[in-house]
């Protein structure tokens, strides 16, 4: 049997995984079944003339090998072109992408060195899954090495169409390099289509049947693969005693108030601001809601080193600021907004204890709270899920009360019915959404791509 290996950007620190969630315990169980490799940033930086010497750690028969970044590393590789080029790209965010060629440089540079550090712990029969946007080259350097296993490429964000995509210095590079994988998996299918037609309209590729792809004298296997979650821990977790009886205490507080949450990164990307002016739009439009309704809205701190997220930052409390001090009361705050990092299963509590979530990205590639809102409900009394047509969730999770991030009225609109919707309706919703969410969960994602991948054709090296 085959030995993972798993390189993405940040290595998750396996002994929290279980609370912290995410790519740590998707990946886990996979790595843990045939031995296992992981491999990645430490998340440390350090001075430009400090050895960057691999790190080795076994936790439950799991090599995690680590590398630092230097300073220079982590300004042009990770925070510039990853983040100020690649993040708001693909995202088709062009007005916000900040390039210097200096980015794409260290991007390089950083991909070359983590091949040629990965290269020497590759054995013949390993296969290789690298994740997401910061690595997009690894493979094609990988090759360099003589590297023939095969190696997947899973990317975690949206893939703009080629319009959009052409604005990135070095577009043409960037999907050449993508050509060196075996396997690229995509969160939807929309992605894939975009893909597909930058490579027949900018490349002179071709599409075969199954998404067969070629170009620059390679054929690889191209399909989505939506991501998910573990179901039954977020709805363990939404049930525990401590759950219930911090949903009392809640209920208790706000009595016959009802709860709406957000829970975002606090990212561009999140739609934020609009969600805080529909939310205004609620209350103008149908004022029955004042002092009935609160927006939690839980929005952690992410990369405040890049300028257009300070801003985001300012621009969020100064509208929570006036939706409170305009609507608020002695005995009721419209929007309650934490700035921090929260525990799974507080989180899991909140989206239980809400009547509606608010899932209004204006770009998503996926979206992991719609899903986790869906599993943490109970059927007995179940919320209802708005969601952005722009989250890649969107495309399967069709029951959820779908809007137009953009337009504040339809989302207003939209919280108004949520909130007022008959049991029946709510019900019908949430089991048909459940169901979607189980029978795509986390485990499907991880077997679908390992298994597409060990079926790619003949393995090539350089
Ligand atoms: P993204 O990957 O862009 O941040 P997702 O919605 O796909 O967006 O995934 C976010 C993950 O982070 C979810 O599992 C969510 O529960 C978690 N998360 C979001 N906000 C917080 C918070 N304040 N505290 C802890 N976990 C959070």
């Amino acid at each position: 049997m085959s030995r993972l290996v798993v390189v993405s950007n940040r290595v998750a620190d396996l002994e929290t995984a279980s609370q912290s969630g995410g790519l740590a315990v998707a990946l886990e169980a996979a790595l843990k079944e045939n031995g296992g490799l992981w491999f990645g940033w430490d998340g440390n930086v350090v001075e430009d003339d400090a050895p960057l010497t691999p790190r080795l750690i076994e936790h439950n028969a799991i090599d995690i090998v680590t590398v630092p970044l230097t300073r220079n590393e982590y300004e042009t590789y990770y925070l510039g072109y990853s983040n100020k080029v690649l993040w708001p790209s693909l995202h088709y965010r062009l007005g916000l992408l900040d390039y210097q060629s200096t980015f794409l440089e260290g991007y390089r540079r950083v991909n070359a060195r983590m091949a040629e550090q990965l290269a020497k712990l590759i054995g013949p029969q390993d296969v290789v899954w690298v994740h997401d946007y910061h690595l997009i080259p690894l493979a094609s350097e990988l090759r360099k090495h003589g590297i023939g296993v095969r190696i997947g490429f899973f990317l975690h964000i949206p893939f703009p169409p080629p319009d959009v995509l052409v604005a990135v210095p070095d577009h043409a590079w960037l999907v050449e390099t993508l050509f060196a994988y075996d396997l690229i998996g995509f969160q939807t299918s929309g992605d894939v289509a975009n893909f597909q037609r930058y490579v027949t309209e900018q490349a002179g590729g071709t599409v075969g049947p199954g998404g067969q792809t070629s170009a620059f004298g390679r054929s690889i296997a191209v399909r989505c693969f939506p991501i998910g979650i573990d179901v039954d821990s977020i709805y363990e977790m939404a049930h525990t005693p401590q759950a219930e009886a911090q949903i009392q205490r809640l209920a208790q507080r706000a009595l016959n108030r009802m709860q709406i949450i957000g829970v975002d990164r606090l990212d561009y990307t999140k739609g934020l601001p609009d969600r805080l002016r529909a939310f205004r739009r609620l209350l103008e439009l149908y004022p029955g809601n004042i002092k009935r309704v609160t927006l939690m809205q839980v929005a952690p701190p992410t990369r405040e080193e890049v300028a257009a997220y300070a801003e985001i930052r300012q621009e969020l409390e100064g509208l929570s600021g006036a939706i409170n001090g305009e609507f608020g009361d002695f005995d009721w705050t419209p929007v309650r907004y934490i700035h921090r990092a929260v525990p799974r299963d507080t989180l899991a509590a909140l989206f239980r204890g809400s009547k509606a979530g608010l899932v209004t990205p204006l770009r998503d590639g996926m979206n992991l709270v719609a899903k986790e809102y869906i599993a943490a409900q109970d059927a007995a009394d179940p919320g209802v899920l708005i969601l952005s047509r722009f989250a890649g969730a969107a495309e399967d999770l069709e029951e959820a009360l779908i809007v137009n991030p953009y337009d504040v009225d339809d989302v207003a609109n939209a919280m108004q019915r949520a909130l007022n919707m008959p049991f029946e309706e709510r019900a019908e919703r949430h089991q048909a959404l459940l169901k979607r969410v189980r029978a795509r969960d986390v485990r499907h994602w991880r077997e679908t791509f390992l298994g597409a991948l060990s079926r790619t054709g003949q393995c090539q090296a350089a």
